[in-house]
């Protein structure tokens, strides 16, 4: 059990930041055993860089759905306009959940070692 910091973000989310201390089965310099406990906790001020692609991507979501309602109260004209906004959200929502699906793995994979602090 080798000591590193953690970072944790203001989402929730964290990650592993330095290596601290080595414990009494690793003397080796530049080794860890490879179980690693948390040495201190270092809040980080903003989200991570999953939450904030998926922050970003849901602004921009946002922006398309206030266009297109703003097209529809003014009749059929802007038709193609829509139907293009409405292939953007699509897109979106791929990627929205693509980006979600990543972050909950990786909670997962590190969820398991923080089980036991
Ligand atoms: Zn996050």
């Amino acid at each position: 059990m080798c000591f590193f910091d953690q970072h944790r973000f203001a989402c929730g989310d964290w990650k592993w930041g330095h290596f601290r201390q080595h414990c009494a089965k690793e003397y080796r310099i530049g080794e860890t055993c490879g179980m690693k406990l948390i040495m201190q906790t270092v809040p980080v001020g903003q989200k991570c860089k999953l939450c904030e692609k998926i922050d970003t991507k849901m602004r921009r979501r946002g922006a398309e759905v206030e266009r297109i309602s703003r097209w529809q109260r003014e009749g059929v004209k802007f038709r193609a306009s829509i139907d293009k906004a409405m292939d953007i959200i699509r897109h979106l929502d791929m990627e929205i959940y693509d980006l979600s699906c990543e972050r909950n793995k990786r909670l997962q994979g590190i969820g398991a070692l923080s089980a036991h602090p």
